[in-house]
């Protein structure tokens, strides 16, 4: 897409703190002259009987046209009759894979200062596939589906990225030697893939060995791919390298090219309406959301604002142990763009 043509995306504010964070992203893309057109969805109380959730048809219609969106933190509801929001998106418009870069951010003190790394999961399949059930009293089962297709999907996104965004090496992660027709496949699939991309080194690392080598150096990996389960806790675990989920962007990829940035954090209603929120996350999403339309100057611009007013650290939220609001905070970045 050129950079002069106006694109239109879905923007799901969500609950609590959602609305003020997603006012920031609004005020950073206006002063960095994004040319995003929103289309703002909100989450209703009833719910919608096409999707049985609380999601209206229209909005995943929304972003099904308009093929990319960001999603702020959205409050469970609670009661029975409805899907889960999380689980409607990610059925509904095919989110296949989950991708979240964490790298250090320069002037935030963490125990690491040379992370840089993506993490790609499966997520459709694996354990989370919902079959359980009781064998006989006191024995229970649960599933774990691994498929050909799903598995080269990920991986060809993933290889996909690395070459797309400059990287160099592609880890799957595994536990082939126990799990050896599940993981095996994903494995096969992977290598797969692999051939096709001679210029991007590859590599299989056993999960345990993974989890030793990313706390002793996390430095030592670059891309990494998995199936659902060990992608769940690895993310997280990768978040936590950086300063935490306030922090860490993540974006969900979907069948067609279908892209939905999201927080990963959830709505804060011990701080909601204070504005006290870090949008921090949440504009790292949206320049995720970025690059994936390719508008990468765009991109760098806002990523270079967000990293500098943080390393400056004149201006920060409580929760990085400053006495900013959300709105100076925001104002600082505007500045620096
Ligand atoms: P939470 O992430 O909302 O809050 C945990 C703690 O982190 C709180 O102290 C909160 O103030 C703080 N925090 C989170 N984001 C912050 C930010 N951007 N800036 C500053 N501080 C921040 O987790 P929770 O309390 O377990 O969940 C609250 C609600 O959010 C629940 O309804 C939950 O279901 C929902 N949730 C949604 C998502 C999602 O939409 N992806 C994810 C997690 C939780």
């Amino acid at each position: 897409s050129s950079a002069t043509e106006t694109i239109r995306a879905t923007l799901f504010p969500g609950d609590g703190i959602g609305p003020e964070i997603a006012e920031s992203v609004k005020q950073v893309f206006k002063t960095a002259e994004v040319p995003i057109e929103w289309e703002e969805h909100y989450v209703g109380d009833q719910v919608d009987p096409r999707t049985q959730s609380f999601l209206t048809w229209e909005s995943l219609e929304s972003v099904r046209r308009n093929r990319v969106g960001l999603k702020g933190p959205m409050a469970t509801p609670i009661g029975k009759g409805h899907r889960s929001l999380n689980l409607t998106l990610r059925k509904e418009l095919n989110l296949y894979a989950n991708v979240r870069p964490c790298y250090s951010l320069p002037g935030y003190k963490t125990r690491y200062d040379d992370v840089n790394l993506i993490t790609i999961r499966e997520n459709t399949e694996g354990e989370y596939s919902g079959l359980e059930h009781q064998v006989v009293r006191g024995v229970v089962e649960s599933l774990k589906i691994i498929t050909r297709q799903a598995s080269l999907r990920v991986a060809e996104y993933a290889f996909h990225y690395a070459k797309t965004h400059g990287r160099e090496r592609v880890s799957a992660i595994h536990k082939a030697n126990i799990m050896q027709k599940t993981d095996g496949l994903f494995l096969k699939c992977c290598r797969e893939v692999a051939e096709k991309y001679p210029e991007i080194t590859y590599e299989e690392v056993v999960i345990d060995n993974c989890c030793m080598m990313l706390v002793k150096n996390p430095a030592l990996f670059d891309v990494l791919v998995m199936p659902n389960l060990y992608g769940d806790i690895i993310s997280d675990l990768c978040a936590g390298l950086i300063g935490g989920l306030g922090l860490t962007p993540s974006c969900n990829i979907g069948e067609g090219g279908i892209a939905l940035a999201e927080a990963v954090h959830g709505s804060a209603p011990d701080i909601a309406g204070k504005n006290m929120a870090n949008p921090t996350a949440l504009l790292l999403s949206s320049v995720s959301m970025l690059r994936h339309l390719n508008l990468h100057d765009k991109a760098d611009r806002i990523q270079d604002a967000i990293l500098n007013t943080i390393a400056e650290g004149k201006y920060r939220t409580a929760d990085l142990g400053g006495t900013s609001t959300t709105t100076d905070f925001t104002k600082a970045i505007c500045d620096h763009i």
